[in-house]
């Protein structure tokens, strides 16, 4: 079985492709829940969303959202004087309902997600990074912001520069059990090429995760999110400058140090083992390509 760690879209394009390698059952996404907001009644999971719809084929063009949704509800909160910064197609909508249900219910974020995964006929699993609510909050232009609002209202990267992440709720949270049967079964733990801040960031520093990681049997490498020297999309850069980490699959590889057993990346990268390959995931045979010669890389560290 194969670990993933991932936010949105980098850690799900390789979470696609690894679909293809090892198939469905064997492939296990734990997903960033930071990024986690409460509007419009329901409870939305940007990042296991994301990560969802590209394992169900079901991603929309623009990035995020179900493919060919439609705004209807969006459209008649705006009538209603209802304000709509966050856009949630009626669809996507409609999956975070069947979370919602289950979550005042009484169940496990992670069982409320499952439901999700069913909903879409995905039989991969994408298991939320903890069932407590952590929540990044941004720091920039001397205000506070939660960090969807940061990233819609603010104009992320593009606005004030960040002065500070911080994610609360951190102290309290830990993994679920799935997530930690998970990285112990596996045969090999990939980081995806995920935002190495506020995607993959908040993983790690969920309590207790570095642990489990460090005590897997599996190696585990890392998928740098920088192609050709630059993010593919997102505020990756302003993030990392903020973190003091360089936007550079080297910085990548340091902000890692303790976690990792190698690094793959379009670019050298010394101190740690690495495979140096074209790493841009635009197509369904790219995304292949990528996950199948990461988890080779990882089998070739595992010394067995
Ligand atoms: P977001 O929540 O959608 O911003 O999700 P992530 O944190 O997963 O993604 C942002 C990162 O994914 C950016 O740093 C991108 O450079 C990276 N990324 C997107 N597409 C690709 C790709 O095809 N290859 C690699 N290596 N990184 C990618």
């Amino acid at each position: 079985m194969v670990a993933i760690l991932a936010g949105g879209t980098g850690g799900a394009k390789l979470a696609r492709g690894m679909l293809d390698v090892v198939g469905p059952e064997e492939l296990c996404v734990v997903a960033n829940t930071a990024d986690d907001i409460e509007v419009y009644g329901v409870h939305v999971s940007p990042d296991p969303d994301l990560v969802a719809l590209w394992l169900a084929d079901l991603i929309d063009e623009r990035g995020y959202g179900v493919r060919g949704d439609t705004w209807e509800v969006m459209t008649a909160l705006a009538d209603a004087g209802h304000e709509t910064w966050f856009r949630l197609g009626d669809r996507d909508l409609a999956l975070c309902l069947v979370r919602t249900e289950l979550l005042r219910a009484g169940r496990r974020l992670t069982e409320a997600h499952a439901a999700v995964l069913e909903a879409l006929g995905t039989r991969a699993r994408v298991l939320p990074m903890s069932d407590e609510p952590v929540r990044t909050h941004v720091r920039a232009g001397g205000r506070t912001w939660p960090f969807q609002e940061f990233m819609i209202v603010a104009g992320a990267g593009a606005g004030p520069p960040v002065e500070e992440v911080e994610l609360r709720g951190i102290a309290r949270a830990a993994p679920s059990t799935e997530v930690l049967e998970a990285i112990a079964r596996a045969e090999a733990i990939v980081i995806g090429p995920s935002n190495p801040v506020i995607s993959i960031g908040p993983i790690l520093n969920v309590p207790g995760m570095r642990h489990a990681i460090a005590n897997a049997a599996a190696p585990t490498v890392a998928v740098s999110p920088f192609v050709g020297g630059r993010a593919v999309k997102g505020p990756t850069e302003a993030f990392c400058a903020q973190a003091g980490i360089a936007a550079t699959a080297q910085g990548v590889a340091e902000a890692y140090a303790g976690v990792i057993d190698g690094v793959v990346a379009d670019e050298p990268v010394s101190g740690v083992a690495a495979l140096e390959i074209d790493t841009l995931m635009d197509t369904p045979e790219a995304r292949g390509r990528v996950a199948g010669a990461t988890l080779e890389f990882a089998r070739s560290l595992s010394g067995g």
